[in-house]
């Protein structure tokens, strides 16, 4: 038997290896609707739950079809890299064209599966010109919620969802660079949904966060404020007698928190799918005072 004893240079090398970012899968979509028409049986909100799966569906449809959207130029990627900026961020982007007809053609697709005051709430995005889609999606950028049609939301985020994350496909990690504050998205600049805590390779027993928008998810330690940075204090909430899949990592300094989903509980758990599936814990979070710090643009009406 031989002991190797691992030098400093290795050790750097080792720590280095961590894969900082995850950009989205080709199958994103159609997994988060496999994984919600799963937690959809015997839960108390099935029916929604099928709903979201219908959409997600139709997103992975609209991503498989859509063309491919250019990246920023290569000497924006550069720049955007050394100032430690988000490449993808919306306010610095053309935005992807076709991402109006993406929201009129989900609309389209989901109006079927609604009652008549559903498809009523959605005919706006059917007739509404792009002046106005344009206004909708730089509300659910700027997260201007209170102004946000809560009905038709989840729609125009789903389909600026489909086009963010195509672009995100293209990137190389290596075009990103790693975030200052590790709070927000380091390829779009978007608020994340919750975390996951990985199994498998290299990832495994890591925490990401995932973004809402764009899907990617990128590396952030463990009983640490994803809000605040602080590390101090962080209590771990679940829901009596679930599975705990899901818990909530809340934190004393600045009253928040951001769920964290353990993939090694479930293998297939999705950090969007079982966010909905656990809304429960959302509520209970909200009677013990503290503030949701995620955002779910499937759901935005959770925000105001
Ligand atoms: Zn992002
Ligand atoms: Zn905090």
């Amino acid at each position: 038997m031989t002991t190797t004893l691992l030098q400093p240079g290795q050790i750097e090398a080792a720590a280095g290896s961590i894969p900082e970012l995850r950009l989205p899968p080709a199958d994103l979509f159609l997994a988060r609707a496999r994984r919600l028409e799963q937690l959809a049986e015997q839960h108390t909100l099935g029916e929604y739950l099928r709903f979201v799966a219908g959409l997600a569906r139709a997103q992975q449809a609209s991503l498989d079809a859509a063309p491919a959207s250019s990246l920023p130029a290569p000497e924006r990627l550069a720049q955007c890299r050394e100032y430690r900026m988000p490449p993808l961020a919306p306010a610095g982007l053309v935005w992807p064209p076709g991402w109006r007809d993406t929201a009129r053609h989900l609309a389209r697709t989901v109006l079927p599966s609604l009652p008549a005051a559903g498809q009523a709430a959605l005919q706006p995005i059917l007739d509404g010109a792009d002046a106005w889609l344009d206004a909708q999606a730089t509300r659910l950028f700027e997260g201007d919620m209170a102004n946000l049609d809560a009905a038709m939301a989840p729609l125009i985020g789903a389909a600026l969802q489909v086009h963010w994350t195509g672009l995100a496909r293209q990137l190389d990690p290596a075009q990103v660079a790693r975030p200052e504050h590790p709070n927000l998205c380091p390829v779009c600049g978007s608020h994340p949904v919750s975390s996951v805590v990985r199994i498998g390779g290299a990832e495994s027993g890591l925490r990401y966060l995932h973004c809402g928008l764009c899907a990617s998810e990128w590396h952030m330690v463990r009983a640490k404020c994803s809000n605040c940075d602080n590390t101090r204090g962080i209590v771990y909430y679940h829901v009596e007698g679930g599975d705990n899949v899901a818990r909530a990592e809340s934190c004393p300094e600045c009253r928040t928190y951001l769920k964290i989903m353990q993939q090694d509980k479930d293998p297939l758990t999705d950090p969007v799918a079982d966010d909905l599936a656990a809304l429960a814990l959302d509520w209970l979070m909200d009677e013990t005072g503290y503030d949701k710090s995620g955002i779910n643009w499937y759901l935005i009406q959770s925000q105001l």
